[in-house]
């Protein structure tokens, strides 16, 4: 998996920190599930906010928070069927990260997509998280998503598929990190679906008022 787009380090500050709300978090979290490079640059930054804290040396930071981030990364690795939870063994074909699947319903057999139209179909993560929403967009190969710009912050991270707009290509592991002033319109890689999570902490603001009047009803 080739990751050309990271996690900034103001963000990665805020999630080693704890500023992030839920919905935040599994988005970075998602990312680092992919990506060693960003790995270690949180491990660095783990090791300095714990020395600062303690005030001791960077040898001493609790072992056990540190180790219970690793082993949960360690998790998602390759995505083998054991490696995935058993009930959540169609997420990984996906490439969905246990991080994310741990959100998803875990008493289907198929992932539980509600359609938006246009082919496009989302799963709203069931987090606790009231400021922001999280969720996993499936988007048809090929396919435009709706010109739009936003309220404020959005990232989204690949697992399968990819996409292009005019910040750059986006493929598996990568993350997308939009502030409001963006207006994109994504477009989606011909052969293969677009799975991708999706976080937002206000409605899109599409161009197109037809799509804008159907927002209320297809809660986007
Ligand atoms: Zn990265």
């Amino acid at each position: 998996m080739k990751i050309t787009h990271h996690v900034s380090d103001e963000l990665l500050l805020d999630y080693s920190s704890g500023a992030l709300s839920e919905a935040w978090s599994i988005a970075v979290a998602a990312h680092l599930s992919k990506c060693s490079h960003c790995r270690a640059t949180y491990s660095e930054l783990e090791e300095v906010g714990g020395a600062l804290l303690t005030g001791s040396s960077a040898g001493d930071v609790s072992d056990d928070i540190f180790e219970n981030v690793l082993e949960r990364l360690d998790d998602d690795k390759g995505f083998s069927a054991k490696e995935v939870k058993k009930n959540a063994e169609w997420a990984g074909s996906f490439g969905i990260p246990t991080v994310v699947a741990d959100y998803l319903p875990t008493n289907s057999t198929n992932l539980p997509w509600k359609s938006l139209g246009l082919g496009v179909n989302q799963i709203v993560l069931d987090t606790k998280d009231k400021s922001a929403t999280a969720r996993l967009l499936k988007i048809p190969a090929g396919k435009k998503v709706p010109h739009h710009s936003h309220h404020g912050r959005e990232l989204t991270v690949v697992f399968s598929g990819g996409f292009t707009d005019v910040t750059g290509d986006y493929g598996p592991g990568d993350i997308q990190e939009l502030g409001g002033d963006v207006e994109h319109q994504p477009w989606v890689r011909e052969g293969e679906d677009c799975v991708c999570l999706a976080v937002t902490d206000a409605p899109l603001k599409f161009s197109n008022v037809a799509v804008r009047l159907a927002q209320p009803l297809i809660g986007i």
